[in-house]
């Protein structure tokens, strides 16, 4: 017998804490605090990459590129 559980899932703006630009539009499953980003559920994105760097428009860090998702920097962001 299979089990789904259900959680909820949710749009997140992820914005920028120094410009409040978006950066990303992102699906939210569960509850919790955001530490990485995978990249299938990114709906929308707005960031600049410089290799493997993550950044905001305006030039501040907001993560890195590894692989599978985006790390995030939790004080870059808010959401
Ligand atoms: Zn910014």
């Amino acid at each position: 017998m299979m089990i789904f559980c259900l959680m909820t899932a949710r749009v997140l703006e992820v914005r920028c804490k120094s410009c409040d630009r978006i950066i990303f539009k992102y699906l939210k499953i569960g509850k919790g605090k955001l530490w990485h980003c995978w990249k299938g559920r990114i709906i929308e994105d707005y960031s600049v990459r410089e290799g493997e760097i993550v950044k905001c428009a305006c030039g501040r860090v907001i993560g890195k590129d590894e692989k599978k998702w985006i790390k995030l920097k939790p004080f870059s962001i808010k959401y």
